[in-house]
């Protein structure tokens, strides 16, 4: 079953998650919205991709307001396709909110085991991947390209989990809107690296088109490398959307050449209002 739900025509949530655990906030926004936005794309959540900084702000401040999450509790971060995961706590909220200057260097994941801090990454056909620990405490989530899948930031994820006590069968996945494998064509030397991966896991993710090129299923691929480090099928589940695909909802890098907004994955506790 398709882990995601469109609730307003600007984002979707975990739906399971959301209902599992009351005041928890996990989702993923659209391209689109009825306020007003002076963005060039849309529903823009990028910093770093020649849009108004203002308009960047604008749909921030519209999620801040539909998910009830105060901007100057999120974190966000200037993400280089590696596989760095930065813990952070309360302490850390604000930083990446409303700025690409202030915002976590080098960083493709963030981890908290904090309430009151939401976590932000940013996306257009790379995979977005969310965890939570089995009691809930612990979440987080990764920005999984070619470069940070094959470099197993899924697998990093799991290893900050248990750092923190909470042991790999003690984490649910799920994997995001992200480019399907009929759209995402790649060529001989991300396939090289792919297949150093795929001796690990031993299965295939990716066809061949003709001589040089292949399509590649980067969420099945991710799929395979977290069930491969040790988690069951029923920990792990995964989205239908297709950024490329479903063009009504989502920005694409490949199917916009480059010139388009971002979409942002969330996920974080509200803050008890009494303790
Ligand atoms: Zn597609």
């Amino acid at each position: 079953m398709e882990p995601f739900t469109l609730v307003e025509q600007e984002y979707f949530l975990i739906k399971d998650w959301n209902e599992k655990f009351p005041g928890l906030t996990a989702g993923f926004t659209t391209k689109n919205t009825s306020g007003h936005n002076q963005s060039q794309f849309g529903l823009n959540f990028g910093f770093h991709v020649n849009d108004h900084h203002d308009a960047v702000c604008q749909s921030r401040e519209t999620l801040s307001e539909l998910i009830d999450f105060p901007l100057d509790y999120w974190v966000g971060a200037e993400q280089t396709h590696e596989v760095h995961i930065k813990k952070v706590s309360k302490d850390d909220r604000g930083k990446g909110s409303n700025s690409y200057d202030n915002a976590f260097k080098q960083t493709d994941g963030f981890f908290t085991t904090d309430e009151g801090i939401l976590l932000t990454l940013c996306f257009a056909d790379c995979v977005p991947l969310y965890f939570i620990s089995a009691d809930g405490r612990a979440v987080g989530i990764a920005h999984a390209g070619w470069k940070g899948t094959v470099n197993g930031i899924a697998e990093e994820m799991i290893r900050v989990f248990e750092k923190e006590g909470i042991t790999r069968d003690n984490v649910s996945v799920v994997i995001g809107p992200s480019i399907c494998e009929n759209c995402y064509i790649v060529d001989e030397p991300v396939i090289k690296m792919v297949q150093n991966r795929l001796d690990d896991v031993g299965k295939k993710t990716y066809n061949t088109i003709k001589e040089g090129q292949y399509s590649l299923n980067l969420r099945e691929l991710n799929k395979l490398i977290l069930l491969n480090c040790g988690l069951s099928e029923e920990q792990i589940r995964m989205t239908s959307f297709c950024t490329s695909c479903h063009h009504s909802q989502f920005f694409s890098h490949r199917r916009d050449r480059g010139k388009t907004g971002r979409m942002m994955s969330f996920i974080g506790w509200k803050e008890a209002l009494q303790k």
